[in-house]
């Protein structure tokens, strides 16, 4: 990889005004692994100018002009999937299969999807006696996480290229080597000056002058509450538009006729994925009192199929969680969870038997959390799964829906209306009934402190608006003329 040194910002590859840096550190062998400029206040000044400068020729082609961009850039991380795995796992510590699979993946998956979808979408249409132009928002700035780093990163850039914005990007200072691929790549198809700028640093200097930035038209940004409320504040200064995708400690319902082999299975493996790093994950369990003991069994059984161990290696099925910090402050969720009286089913607070080095964490299973309890209401972001008893299904609900997230949600149970039913009833962004996944162009919102978008979707019943909506996201609808028709 070059120029992870430089910034990009209008069409060239440049300095930043300050000669500091930021270490990219392994999490599986704490070596350090890349260096990135930490980006200025006078940096982010000149990407805003060079996006707002090339956003007037940029919203003015035909969406069929910019899908052949997207197409493009869509074919260039097809054909660099490979180092896109091996520069995430090396990063963010995700197994190299899967990172192929899921990290490498979902970006070529954007970019390919908006690809399709602009030639069609609805920029000018009629309604009633009024046509509607909805029209590019302008310059948006891109805040993203470490977790899903270059999928969170196109899951912004392709709609807002898509809808005519042009972009400003700040990755996270964590894992931002896979956005200097993305940015390589933009320049070798030739994406106009502007259209796409780089500015890595802090979220403390980079994304707050971002968030107040008066010439950034909008925020799209991911990443902790925490950090999303003060982006939002600092946004309310110029009235952006602004969206916010948040945290989340998202439940699992398994009602009492569920098939618990094939449920606790797959509650596991959503909960340990990418080391528990993951916003959806469904980190808390939900069994009835009456079922509990077997729940308990199988989650232990199935947490002990989890091999931890180097990323790049052929055994791992869980690699480190991202980083020193984040490891300590896993652990000391474990250890607030055995200080509150949870039962310690697998896992712990120490480094897994065979490991010296390496920011990893011991796939842990609680039994017999309280809901109230810390790991019961706190967004962990590692392996840590809550096994919660219920009496009945209304309490089921009361305690799925009793914390300030609401990002995902699942209900497990041999009769589909049923777990429809119950479903409904979660006040979660996205609700899987059954062994059902959400479709990848059904719309990704939150409810609660998980999202500033609050629509209520269930992937079987009530999914709507598809991926279109994320491009609506980048649009205004400014003119609604009346004209005689
Ligand atoms: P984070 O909030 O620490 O950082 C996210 C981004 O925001 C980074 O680029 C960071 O530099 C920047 N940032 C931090 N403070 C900022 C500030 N004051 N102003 C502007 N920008 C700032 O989050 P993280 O640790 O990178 O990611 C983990 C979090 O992201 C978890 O809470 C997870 O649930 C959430 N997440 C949510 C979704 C979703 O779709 N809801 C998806 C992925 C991750």
């Amino acid at each position: 990889m070059q120029n992870t040194d430089k910034l990009y910002i209008d069409g060239q590859w440049t300095a930043s005004s300050s000669n500091q840096t930021i270490d990219v550190v392994s999490p599986s062998t704490e070596e350090v692994i890349g260096r990135i400029p930490a980006g200025t206040v006078a940096d982010v000044e000149r990407a805003v100018a060079a996006a707002r400068k090339a956003f007037a020729d940029w919203s003015a082609t035909a969406p069929t002009e910019r899908a052949a961009w997207l197409k493009k850039i869509h074919e260039q991380l097809v054909a660099r999937a490979d180092e896109i795995a091996r520069t995430i796992t090396a990063e963010v510590g995700m197994p190299l299969k899967m990172a192929a699979r899921i990290q490498a993946y979902l970006p070529q998956a954007s970019f390919g999807l908006y690809a399709g979808l602009t030639p069609g979408f609805a920029f000018e249409e009629e309604v009633g006696n009024s046509r509607v132009t909805r029209e590019a928002v302008g310059v948006v700035a891109c805040i993203t996480p470490w977790n899903y780093p270059l999928h969170q990163i196109a899951a912004k850039v392709a709609p807002a290229l898509a809808a005519g914005c042009t972009v400003v990007l700040k990755p996270s200072e964590v894992a931002p080597l896979n956005a200097y691929i993305l940015a390589d790549i933009m320049h070798s198809v030739g994406l106009p000056a502007g259209v796409f700028n780089l500015v890595t640093g802090t979220g403390a200097v980079v994304g707050e002058a971002l968030a107040k930035h008066p010439e950034v038209d909008m925020i799209s940004f991911t990443g902790s509450t925490r950090a999303g409320k003060r982006v939002a504040e600092l946004a309310a200064g110029t009235v952006k538009r602004l969206a916010l995708e948040l945290g989340g400690k998202s439940a699992a319902v398994l009602l009492d006729d569920a098939d618990f082999n094939l449920a606790v299975k797959s509650v596991l493996n959503s909960c340990f994925l990418n080391s528990g790093q993951t916003c959806n994950a469904l980190t808390r369990m939900l069994v009835p009192a009456s079922r509990y003991e077997e729940a308990a069994r199988l989650a232990a059984e199935t947490a002990a199929t989890f091999n931890v161990g180097d990323p790049f290696g052929a055994e791992a099925k869980l690699g480190p969680v991202v980083s020193k910090a984040q490891q300590e402050r896993v652990r000391s969720y474990i250890r607030k969870g055995i200080e509150e009286g949870a039962e310690l089913l697998a896992g712990g607070p120490d480094m897994p038997e065979g490991l010296s080095k390496g920011c990893y964490v011991k796939p842990t299973v609680f039994g017999r959390v309280q809901p109230h309890a810390t790991i019961a209401q706190e967004e962990i972001f590692g392996p840590v799964l809550s096994i919660i008893a219920y009496g009945n299904d209304d309490e089921a609900v009361r305690i799925a829906n009793g914390t300030v997230y609401g990002l995902a949600a699942a209900v497990w149970s041999a009769d589909g209306a049923r777990a429809q039913r119950v479903a409904k009833r979660l006040r979660a962004g996205h609700s899987t009934s059954m062994r059902r996944s959400a479709a990848s162009s059904s719309p990704a919102a939150g409810a609660n402190s998980a999202s500033t978008d609050s629509r209520n979707s269930s992937n079987s019943s009530r999914s709507r608006c598809g991926c279109r909506q994320k491009a609506a996201d980048h649009l205004a609808e400014i003119e609604l003329r009346s004209r005689p028709s």
